[in-house]
């Protein structure tokens, strides 16, 4: 992202009335943070915002203001398209179906595809959030408390509390930059990252009940069922992910979430040293090094043989 396409950034802006801002499916804080936020500081400066992500906002996000003015379709007509947190067109759902090639795509993800007119790719932040409030400032664009807590939520969930390896001194700069506006650090830690519902820590039980190891690496499987017999409203895997990712005996760990429409979200994390967006691209998902994930056609067990394999091959070559 160099000076000439933030200008061009600033320049599609003030010429826009109506701007759109989407992310993608199963959105998380960092999706749900970079839209909020960023709309937020398109409304102080006089725009009208239309604010999109096709699976709504989750629970968890419900305290932040403005979350509610989030829908789950575009429905108008705008004069740019902005998308955030995305690495490919297809995770943002089919949301942006009528409106063609968006105008600008803000991102953080190595894997992204810059697939829109104007591409802030930059995989050297820790979240989108983190490009979104440096656009704020180069372009000197308003900030406030809600626009604060909403840029911290990003920040810390994609961080997991500003401990993946790529947090850095300049993420705890902005962080006390956003504290500094009135953003309540402590207090969107517990509402984003520790509190969860006693459906999701239920349906964490299913999965740790079936819970698998071999050498270094550890899964397990959340089916349609576990999610009826916990009364999970979501179709994410509850963070559970980053609950097996703590177990120290191994260097990948991987859920498989069975879905409704016959495809199984799998996500990875890893040890630093292992590259796990390479496995996850290969099944047309994305991500980072240390956290990806896919969307994956086909029945849980075939999924599951499937990429177990891939990451054991993935394993081998790494050592
Ligand atoms: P998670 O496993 O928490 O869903 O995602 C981990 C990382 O992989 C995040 O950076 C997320 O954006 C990315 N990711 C997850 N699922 C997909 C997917 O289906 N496609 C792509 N391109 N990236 C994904
Ligand atoms: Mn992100």
């Amino acid at each position: 992202m160099n000076k000439d396409q933030i200008e061009a950034f600033g320049d599609l802006v003030s010429r826009a009335d109506r701007i759109l801002i989407i992310s993608h499916i199963r959105p998380d804080g960092d999706a749900v943070g970079s839209t909020l936020g960023l709309g937020l500081i398109l409304e102080e400066l006089g725009k009208d915002v239309s604010l999109v992500l096709e699976d709504g906002v989750p629970k968890v996000f419900n305290h932040l203001t403005g979350s509610d003015r989030i829908i789950r379709e575009a429905i108008g007509v705008f004069d740019l398209v902005i998308v955030v947190d995305c690495s490919d067109i297809e995770r943002i759902g089919s949301v942006l179906d009528e409106f063609g090639e968006p105008d600008v795509n803000i991102d953080h993800h190595p894997t992204n595809t810059h697939f829109a007119k104007l591409n802030l790719v930059r995989d050297d932040a820790v979240a989108t959030a983190e490009i979104i409030f440096d656009l704020a400032q180069e372009l000197a664009f308003p900030l406030n408390l809600p626009i604060a807590e909403a840029l911290l939520t990003g920040l810390l969930t994609d961080s997991l509390g500003f401990r993946t390896s790529n947090s850095n001194p300049q993420t705890l700069r902005i962080a006390a930059e956003l504290m500094e506006i009135g953003a309540n650090l402590p207090f969107l830690y517990r509402k984003a990252m520790l509190e969860k519902s006693i459906q999701a820590v239920k349906y964490w039980g299913q999965g740790l009940s079936r819970i698998q190891m071999e050498d270094r690496l550890v899964w397990t499987s959340l089916t349609l069922e576990d999610r009826i017999a916990a009364d999970y409203p979501g179709r994410d895997d509850a963070d559970l992910i980053n609950v097996l990712a703590r177990i120290k005996e191994t260097d990948i760990s991987i859920v498989f979430v069975e879905q409704k429409n016959g495809s199984v979200k799998v996500s990875w994390r890893s040890r630093p040293g292992f590259d796990v967006s390479s496995i996850a691209t290969q099944f047309g998902g994305g991500g980072h090094k240390p956290a990806a994930g896919a969307d994956i056609k086909g029945d849980l067990d075939r999924v599951q043989k499937e990429v177990l394999e891939a990451t054991r091959k993935s394993l081998q070559k790494s050592e």
